[in-house]
């Protein structure tokens, strides 16, 4: 397929996404990008993407491999979305969705979900980022985390984390269904489930061991409420599956009326032994971490931390044969930076012992 290169419309700690024509029949995708050498979650990613096919997952269009600035760059292929994350969308609208909007793209997730998870998968890293709005709502993207049910391995963003797989314990479809309620709670108030801290480990430690859940907002409708304490279940076994979910009469009811606004944020008597902070929302996975490693990340900014190009706004013209072929042709210079994290893991305990804060967060 011969396809052109636009703008970078997303940058993730893993890979760059730019807009993407296909030169026969103009037609647009999104093109998610990362150097062939550091493309082993981009190809995970694919091979899942491209297992799956539903209206509420981002759609699988393809894969190449190119030539870019003397680099190799593995290339995964997907719908472009045109409203861009949840996130923006949360903001587009002021920072917090009503209860009508957050009906409508929960049930759009929850389907998404369920799909996922008929399929044998976990989607690991559910929140507002990792969610797409085209013209017909809501769908999944994002699938660098996935995995099958039974493979152990632990990732995700921590904060959005559920307790068991903070702990390492396990990640299963269950902990999606946290995940979810989490993300939820981010439509809502337009924060975070967990309050914004300054050092994520004295969070981490708290979501692993104190058998406590984010705070329910109380302006939500009492079928709201109902629905987000049937995801946020401490125990993974008594939370509701998807397909449970799906029949909740959350999702099958109409609002009333507009939900009362928010006035304060949440009361956190607990935290007591943190500070407010910046917010994190980095990718992690779960093993042996060296603390120092843990420093090392907290010191990288966002900006180099991503595999990133200059972007112009120039179309590059590049050719290749679709799915996992080689490519040739015209490439732009592309800047060279780039500084993906190597497969890493987070002991808890370890990282609370030594105290590190700041932004830890790698992507797997
Ligand atoms: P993370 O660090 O969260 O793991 P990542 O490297 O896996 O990120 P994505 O989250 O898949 O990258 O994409 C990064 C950003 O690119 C998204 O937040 C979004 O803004 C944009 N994006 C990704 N896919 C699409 C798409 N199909 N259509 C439009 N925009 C997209």
């Amino acid at each position: 397929m011969e396809w052109s290169r636009g703008h970078t419309i997303g940058h993730g700690s893993s890979a760059t996404v730019s807009i993407a024509t296909r030169r026969e029949g103009c037609r647009v995708f999104a093109a998610k990008s990362s150097e062939l050498c550091n493309s082993e979650s981009l190809q995970r990613e694919q091979r899942i993407l491209s297992s799956l096919c539903s209206p509420y997952v981002v759609n699988f269009k393809g894969s190449d491999i190119t030539m870019e600035n003397n680099k190799l760059y593995y290339n995964l292929f997907m719908e472009y979305m045109p409203f861009g994350t949840l996130s923006s969308e949360i903001n587009r609208h002021g920072g917090r969705l009503d209860e009508a909007k957050i009906k409508t793209y929960t049930r759009q997730i929850v389907q998404g979900l369920e799909y996922i998870h008929s399929k044998g998968l976990v989607h690991c890293d559910i929140k507002c980022s990792n969610i797409l709005i085209g013209t017909e709502g809501a769908k999944i993207g994002d699938l660098g985390c996935a995995k099958s049910v039974v493979d152990p391995r632990i990732s995700g963003t921590p904060m959005l984390m559920a307790p068991e797989a903070v702990r390492g314990e396990d990640q299963g479809c269950a902990s999606d269904i946290w995940s979810l309620g989490c993300t939820i709670i981010e439509m809502a108030k337009g924060e975070a489930a967990w309050p914004n801290l300054l050092d994520p480990f004295c969070v981490l430690y708290h979501i692993a061991y104190s058998g406590e859940v984010p705070e329910i907002p109380w302006f939500l409708s009492e079928e709201g409420k109902d629905f987000l304490g049937k995801c946020l279940r401490w125990n993974p076994e008594e939370r509701c599956t998807a397909t449970q979910l799906l029949n909740h009469p959350f999702l099958n009811s109409k609002v009333e009326s507009n939900s009362t606004s928010p006035t304060s944020i949440l009361e956190h008597g607990f935290w007591s032994c943190v500070e407010e902070g910046s917010h994190t929302t980095r990718t992690t996975s779960l093993g042996d971490l060296p603390p120092d490693r843990v420093r090392m990340l907290g010191l990288c900014s966002e900006e180099s931390c991503w595999a990133s190009w200059n972007d112009d706004g120039n179309w590059i013209t590049i050719r290749g044969n679709e799915c996992d072929s080689w490519g040739e042709g015209v490439f732009r210079n592309f800047g060279s930076e780039t500084a993906s994290s190597s497969n890493g893991g987070l002991d808890l305990k370890e990282l609370v012992e030594s105290n590190v804060s700041g932004r830890i967060w790698s992507k797997q």
